[in-house]
């Protein structure tokens, strides 16, 4: 019951998708207690399995993993190095000048990374800014140079093309590793993976990877159930009335645990083996209630994410992404690792 994470499954899509990539190292992007699954178990595990290059987006996160991996282990930082963070153990990927200027005099002789703005206009340098430094920064000798594709789940998108095409500009005859592909990018083919690659989302089972395997299903235990009259509400708002005589089964989670209000009647359900049973009204920040109307017997445990209804059919249920959906799920689950 509770929530089930494969770890597995997780070293299974990394490995498939560095097979993608068999010109270039593949990194592991655990940002986020790696996308919400628990960083303190998936960047060992991933370690284990021979990954030395991971990704945090803050240095809190880089310090919280750095005592579990040995040493070898390069723990990169995208937020870069800012002002009084302590950067021990870690490698920023400076994203500005100030950034670069600040590192290193603060860790002089320390490992850093520089990223690049290919287009995106979110972080790293942008061109006049790299060509003023770029002298400077190449004789520091940075451990690699990256930029981030802004729409590399559309393969056919033109923002593709143009940002290889600016990266390549931009850094061509650096000899230092480069890395532009997150799991979009790998999946584009081999003109984009350069020397280091920086899957994240695949890992944990989510789109553009279609081939991944699943790493997480969801089962959430019935606390109560209960006849509805046709016609009588169910939940805050009076937002939904039974049509029929019904059984409603209320569940023991919520919103506070990621199950997105966005999914109160939006056609989510919940598994009983194979029958379908329907999120109705509103979802509450501890509770939901679904239909098990169509059930000859309620179970304990009804499964939300499962493989009939993986992480990415939820967000499109939810109007977000398999990220959001990772990222919201709640610390009060019963958490399982297998
Ligand atoms: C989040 C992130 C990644 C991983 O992206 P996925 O789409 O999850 O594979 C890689 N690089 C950067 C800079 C990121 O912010």
């Amino acid at each position: 019951m509770g929530l089930q994470i494969d770890i597995q499954a997780i070293l299974a899509n990394h490995a498939a998708l560095a097979a993608k990539a068999p010109g270039a190292r593949a990194a592991a992007v655990v940002k986020a207690d790696a996308y919400g699954l628990g960083a303190d178990r998936v960047a060992p595990a991933l370690y284990a399995a021979g990954v030395r290059d991971f990704f945090v987006a803050l240095a809190r996160e880089g310090r919280a993993i750095r005592p579990l991996l040995p040493p070898d282990a390069r723990i990169n930082v995208l937020s870069g190095h800012m002002e009084g963070e302590d950067l021990t153990g870690l490698t920023p990927v400076l994203n500005s000048p100030a950034q670069f200027f600040r590192d290193r005099t603060m860790r002089p002789g320390q490992p850093f990374a520089i990223q690049l703005d290919t287009g995106m206009n979110r972080l790293g340098m942008e061109a006049p800014e790299w060509a003023a430094i770029r002298t400077e920064a190449l004789a520091a000798g940075p451990s690699f140079i990256m930029s981030h594709l802004a729409c590399a789940d559309e393969p056919e998108h033109p923002a593709n093309a143009a940002q290889l095409a600016a990266f390549r500009a931009m850094t061509d005859g650096c000899g230092v590793p480069r890395s532009l592909a997150a799991t979009g990018g790998i999946l584009l083919g081999p003109d984009y993976h350069f020397d280091l690659v920086r899957p994240g989302v695949g890992l944990y089972g989510g789109m553009p990877f279609a081939d991944a395997r699943p790493v997480v299903s969801l089962s959430l235990r019935v606390i109560q159930t209960r006849d509805v009259r046709a016609g009588e509400m169910v939940g805050y708002g009076a937002t939904w009335h039974a049509e029929r005589d019904s059984r409603i089964a209320t569940v023991d989670a919520g919103y506070a645990d990621g199950i997105l209000r966005a999914l109160s009647s939006s056609g989510a359900v919940l598994y009983a083996g194979d029958v379908a049973c329907p999120i109705v009204g509103r979802v509450s920040m501890d509770l939901i209630t679904v239909d098990v109307t169509d059930l000859a017997t309620v179970p304990d445990l009804l499964h939300l994410i499962c493989p009939q209804q993986p992480i990415d059919r939820l967000a499109d249920l939810a109007g977000t992404i398999g990220y959001e959906i990772l990222t919201s799920l709640g610390l009060r689950y019963q958490r399982t690792y297998l």
